[in-house]
Parts: C-alpha cells; sequence; structure tokens
C-alpha cells in the first residue's frame, strides 16, 4: 500500500534524476550564500518595494483591480501561480538551501508542490443559499482588502505560496514583510508569482513586498491603516506582536509535537512513519515529530525499526554532547526555551560533527532516549534530533504528551490500534492536527486526505488556514420572495 513516505521517496527520485543537485549545491548539499550575496540589497520592481506604505498603497490598487474582474480570470490567476511554483521548483528550493542554510532541497520541493497543488482556491469560496417560506437569504465570502502577511525562515517558500493561493482566491491583495534571513528567495518567488498573476490576465501588484525587511518593518505592517488583517506564521514573538497589534490577527505559532506510540501499534511501519516525518526537511516545519513517547513494552522494538530505518541512536556522552549543542541554555520544561540557531534545520551528520562525533553520512535522524524532564523534549527543536522517552503505559503517555506540548494546540501524533486510546488522545491534545497511524505531513495531506496550508493557525483557533479563513461572512436576506418551489 502507498503512503506519504512512498509517494514522497517517488518525487524526491523523479527530482533526482531531472537534475544534478549536489553539483549545485556542493558536496554536503548546504552551501551557504556568499557574504557578499547576502549583503545585496534586493532589486526592486515586481511587487517588491523599497517602504512598508509604499507597498500596501500599491496592494490596495491591485486589490480594488481584483475586484472588477471575473471570477474566471481569478482561477486563471491560480492555475498560473500553481504552474509558475511547479516550473521553478527545483531552482527555487536550491537558492532557498543556499540562503537560508535550514533544510533540504528534495524536502523543500515536496513542500512547494504540495502547497502549489493542494492548497484550495476560488473553489473553496463558494456562496451558500438558504430557502424557506420566509423568502431567500444569501451568504457569501468577502475579502478583508489588503492582508498583512509575515512569514518564516523555516518555510520560506511554501508559506508564501500557499498563503498567495489562498489569499488571492478569497479576493484579496498581499503584502508580505517575510524573514531577513530569506529575504532573497522570498521576494523572489513574490516576483515570479506576480509574473504569473500578469501572464493570467491579472492586476500586478496583487502581493507585494519590502525590499528590506526587518522587524521594525513587521512592525510598521501591523499597525498600517491600510492593513485590514494580519497573517502572521512563526514563533511565539511574533504571534504576541500581532495579537497585540489591535487588527483581526490569524496567528499560526509554534509547536512541540508529541508522537505517543503504544503496544498495539504496527511498529515496522510506525518506526518507518517516525524517521520519515522527524527528518523531514531536517526537522524545520512545525508540525514535524518532536519527541516520542513510547510505552515500555514496545521502546525496544521501535528504536530498532527507526535504526533500520536511517535513525541513528545515540549513547552516553555523545548524548550529552548532543544536548549541550542543540539546547545551551535550557530554562526547565515549562519554560519557553529556543534551540541553537546554528543547528536549526541542519543534516544530523553534520549536527554529530559539531557535536565531537561522527555517523555515517546518509544518517536521517539522531535519535536519543532520555528521561522525562531531558531538555529536548520541552524544546521545540526544528532539528533532526529525537528524543525518545520510555513510559510505564499508553496513559502516561497520553498525560505526558500533553504536558510537553505546552498547550500550543497545535500537533500531535499516534501509532496505536486501539480505537478507545486513539480517541482518548485526540479529545486530550485538542489540536489542529492531529495524525494517527501515519507521519506528521500525512496531516497535510501528504499521504493523507485532505488539502494543504503552511499556515496553521493554533493560538487563534483557525486551524489549517484556507481560502474562506481569508474572508468576511456576508448575509443578505430578501424576505417573502425568490423560493422557487
Ligand atoms: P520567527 O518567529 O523567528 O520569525 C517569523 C517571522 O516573524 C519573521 O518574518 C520575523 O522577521 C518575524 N518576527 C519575529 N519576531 C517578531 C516581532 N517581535 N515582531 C514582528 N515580527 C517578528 O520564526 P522562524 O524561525 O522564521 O520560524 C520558526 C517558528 O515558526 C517555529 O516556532 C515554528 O513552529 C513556527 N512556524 C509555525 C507554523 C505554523 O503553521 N503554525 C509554520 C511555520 C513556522
Amino acid at each position: 500500500m502507498s503512503n506519504g513516505a512512498d509517494e514522497i521517496r517517488l518525487i524526491v527520485e523523479q527530482v533526482l534524476r531531472s537534475a544534478d543537485i549536489a553539483a549545485l549545491l556542493g558536496a554536503d548539499g548546504r552551501q551557504a550564500g556568499t557574504d557578499a550575496q547576502k549583503a545585496a540589497p534586493a532589486p526592486l520592481g515586481g511587487g517588491v518595494f523599497a517602504t512598508v506604505d509604499s507597498a500596501v498603497q500599491a496592494a490596495a490598487a491591485a486589490q480594488r483591480e481584483l475586484s472588477a474582474l471575473p471570477l474566471e480570470t481569478r482561477r486563471r490567476m491560480i492555475g498560473a501561480m500553481r504552474q509558475a511554483v511547479l516550473s521553478n521548483n527545483e531552482a527555487l528550493c536550491v537558492d532557498a538551501v543556499s540562503e537560508t542554510g535550514l533544510g533540504n532541497v528534495r524536502d523543500k520541493q515536496v513542500k512547494n508542490a504540495l502547497a502549489a497543488t493542494k492548497t484550495p482556491g476560488v473553489e473553496d469560496v463558494e456562496p451558500a443559499a438558504y430557502s424557506d417560506e420566509h423568502g431567500l437569504t444569501l451568504t457569501e465570502r468577502a475579502p478583508y482588502g489588503v492582508i498583512g502577511a509575515i512569514t518564516p525562515v523555516t518555510n520560506p517558500m511554501a508559506t508564501i505560496t500557499s498563503n498567495s493561493v489562498g489569499m488571492i482566491a478569497a479576493g484579496n491583495s498581499v503584502v508580505f514583510d517575510v524573514h531577513p534571513n530569506a529575504k532573497r528567495i522570498s521576494n523572489r518567488l513574490i516576483t515570479l508569482l506576480n509574473d504569473a498573476i500578469k501572464s493570467a490576465g491579472g492586476p500586478q501588484n496583487l502581493l507585494c513586498a519590502v525590499a528590506e525587511p526587518t522587524i521594525e518593518s513587521a512592525g510598521d505592517l501591523m499597525k498600517h491603516k491600510g492593513v485590514a488583517l494580519l497573517v502572521v506564521t512563526g514563533g511565539p514573538g511574533v504571534v504576541r506582536a500581532a495579537m497585540g497589534s489591535g487588527k483581526k490577527a490569524i496567528c499560526a505559532g509554534p509547536g512541540n509535537p508529541p508522537c505517543v506510540v503504544d503496544g498495539t501499534a504496527d511498529l515496522v511501519k510506525a518506526g518507518r512513519d517516525i524517521v520519515a516525518g522527524a527528518s523531514f526537511d531536517n526537522n524545520v516545519v512545525c508540525i514535524c515529530e518532536k519527541e516520542v513517547l513510547a510505552a515500555e513494552g514496545i521502546a525496544d522494538r521501535l528504536k530498532q525499526e527507526m535504526r533500520a530505518n536511517g535513525a541513528y541512536e545515540l549513547t552516553g556522552s555523545q548524548i550529552d554532547a548532543v544536548t549541550t549543542l542543540t539546547v545551551p541554555s535550557f530554562k526547565g520544561p515549562h519554560a519557553e526555551n529556543a534551540p541553537n540557531k546554528d543547528m536549526v534545520g541542519k543534516d544530523a551528520a553534520r549536527i554529530a560533527e559539531a557535536a565531537g562525533f561522527e555517523v555515517p553520512p546518509e544518517t536521517r535522524l539522531l535519535l536519543m532516549e532520555v528521561g522525562r524532564e531531558h531538555p529536548l523534549v520541552w524544546t521545540e527543536q526544528l532539528m533532526p534530533v529525537l528524543p525518545l522517552v520510555r513510559v510505564k503505559s499508553v496513559d502516561e503517555a497520553i498525560d505526558l504528551a500533553f504536558e510537553v506540548e505546552h498547550g500550543f494546540r497545535h500537533s500531535a501524533m499516534m501509532h496505536s490500534h486501539d480505537i478507545e486510546k486513539l480517541s482518548k488522545m485526540a479529545r486530550i491534545m485538542n489540536c489542529s492536527l492531529f495524525v494517527k497511524n501515519g507521519p506528521c505531513y500525512a496531516g497535510l495531506g501528504q499521504g493523507g486526505a485532505g488539502y494543504t496550508s503552511f499556515t496553521i493557525a493554533s493560538p487563534t483557533g483557525e486551524g489549517i488556514t484556507r481560502a474562506r479563513t481569508f474572508t468576511r461572512e456576508r448575509r443578505c436576506t430578501l424576505v417573502d420572495y425568490f423560493r422557487i418551489i
């Protein structure tokens, strides 16, 4: 039977056949941009503006033009945007890895392809009608106008693609303030999408961006009176800032997804799925498995299956060295802890090397069995280092999963065939995304049913965002007439 990991492997194989990525990137696939490249000012034009104010003004004019265009044109624009990402996917991903130094080209291509093909479009904002003896009521979904979108360094392209498709499908324009460490690739993608929109008969500057984004420019965007809605995707700081801005804000914040495995699980599949999910784009995706909580009866078998699928299990001093390296200033389980930014999104082998030992270069994940108070259990590490805690029972695992998720209500996973425990964990976690018996990305529609988004709004409750999330609901009632039966 096909699953998400198989699908991803197939895509990866196609991708690897299509170009010699290693030659483009250098031996370790992680060549960072040169200092000169990073310092070069971003080019203006193609939707990229020098100031927040000029970007908002251009976006407002473009949104008025969009409102006057037929829906058919909007559908064509969305189709052209999807195609533009797919046609340029490989080159975009090579440049993204080069600029940000995070993740890997193959998985970024999977993320982009997913965002381009499975983000809902215009069909998601269909009107609804109600009729009865009192007449007819129509509900339509109106755009907000100009949306201010703030995007992360971890998924710069998939977030921008998914946001752009959904927000434009809903009739909005967007001003992006992208992560400064991904500004070149992000703004290049925005220009590419604008070109696609124009080629399909759409207005220019429907997607705008700030050439030199900073925390200050993000703050200016949050305060700008021409911005009707904020959509922020990032860590706790940007979420707090957006929620305190006084504007309506849709906030996609941090997570720390636990993965529970009990004695009824298919351990062969669980081991394979956990390694595939936790190593996906080197774990920079917010939904990736961040810690495994395994019932003691199956913990050894599970680790064996994980090792068979590319996990390298650390021992004694290796665990100590990797812990000190990856979470250098742990403030305690319930505090807001941050990982070592220099290690975020790096390859497993590179992290091991930095910690002073070698692992086989093909290692996908560093696995470490630790106690429940261990720093990596409580920290959103965003790197392919996965702690596993052995617990007495599945109930203890579920209770611990709730604690380590910090109440983010973001994402969680469980491998089990006990429907009572699956239901119990789903209810207790009450997350935006809960994956049963699959890798994390199945919950985003990669090898799982349903649409995708890379803005998962847990703090503000919208969950997996979609075009209709970016609309206001409008009701129009005609009394006594127009019912036809
Ligand atoms: P980050 O918070 O450092 O940056 C995200 C964006 O917010 C950037 O554009 C940054 O410039 C801006 N920003 C940061 N602090 C700000 C502030 N105080 N005021 C205004 N703007 C500010 O996050 P990152 O490192 O780019 O991304 C990783 C984090 O994002 C992780 O915590 C991850 O879980 C989260 N994330 C969540 C989702 C989701 O859908 N829920 C998706 C991707 C990433």
